[in-house]
């Protein structure tokens, strides 16, 4: 089973609409023959139209960064996957880190957010990663099991299979201190291993596992050899074009 490289780009909250209109004059170009991968660029709410509208055409796709679960409703502050469907994004980032520390969110929100996402036809990028002090006390592998088996596990087989999981441990982002392929591999077949005893080997090979934690040009390459890496949640080196061409193009 081939499974296509995802390379996602998550601009957290950086990037006006004209900075999102420079940004993709510059980076169209510097990836329009990149048929290797799939390409998503997920910039802030405001942004989002823009980002849509420069797209148009091109074989880069948009998403959000959020969701919140239903269609509507008295839910100030919030935006729903209908809408976000509606303007355009074909994915949506769910249960990243920093939503999870600054935003409290629990692995019920994840499967909540993860449903609302595939009922409005957006692909969700699941987030899950363990802190430096998981790591340091030996627990990554039970923290990660914990993670999959609250926010992922209670998917329907059907549900599950549109999902896109990113490894993205918490003590790698926005760090620079990346994850060395041989440490991100080791999650990443952790993760499938649990992906095929929860829905089996077929789905297991099928499932795209994307690396996040201070990718950069020049360590892409050697992230992407690992075979059970299929692309990468790319935060800092998204935000400049050349940067995430280059990442794009490993
Ligand atoms: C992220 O925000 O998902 C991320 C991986 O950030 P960075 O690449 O900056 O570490």
């Amino acid at each position: 089973m081939t499974r296509k490289p995802l390379m996602a780009g998550n601009w957290k909250m950086y990037k006006t609409s004209a900075e999102t209109q420079a940004f993709f004059q510059a980076f169209k170009p510097l990836v329009a023959d990149a048929a290797h991968c799939d390409i998503v660029i997920c910039p802030p709410f405001p942004s989002l139209a823009a980002a849509v509208e420069e797209a148009r055409g091109s074989n880069i796709e948009i998403g959000a960064q959020n969701l919140y679960w239903g269609k509507e409703g008295a839910v100030t502050g919030e935006v729903s996957g209908n809408m976000l469907q509606a303007s355009g994004c074909g994915y949506v980032i769910v249960g990243h880190s920093e939503r999870r520390q600054y935003f409290g969110e629990t692995e019920p929100d994840v499967v909540r957010k993860t449903r609302a996402a595939l009922e409005f036809g957006l692909t969700p990028i699941v987030c899950m990663g363990e802190r430096l002090a998981d790591r340091e006390s030996n627990t990554t592998e039970a923290v990660l099991a914990t993670q999959f088996d609250g926010g992922l596990a209670p998917l329907a087989p059907e549900e599950f299979a549109k999902v896109v999981i990113a490894y993205e441990p918490v003590w790698a982002i926005g760090t620079g201190r990346t994850a060395t392929p041989a440490i991100a591999a080791d999650a990443h077949r952790f993760i499938r291993s649990g992906v095929a005893l929860k829905f089996g080997d077929a789905q297991a090979a099928a499932t795209r596992i994307l690396y996040g934690g201070s990718v950069k040009p020049d360590n892409v390459k050697s992230l992407m050899a690992e075979a059970d890496i299929d692309g990468a949640l790319v935060g800092g080196a998204s935000l400049d074009p050349k940067s995430f061409a280059a990442i794009v193009r490993y």
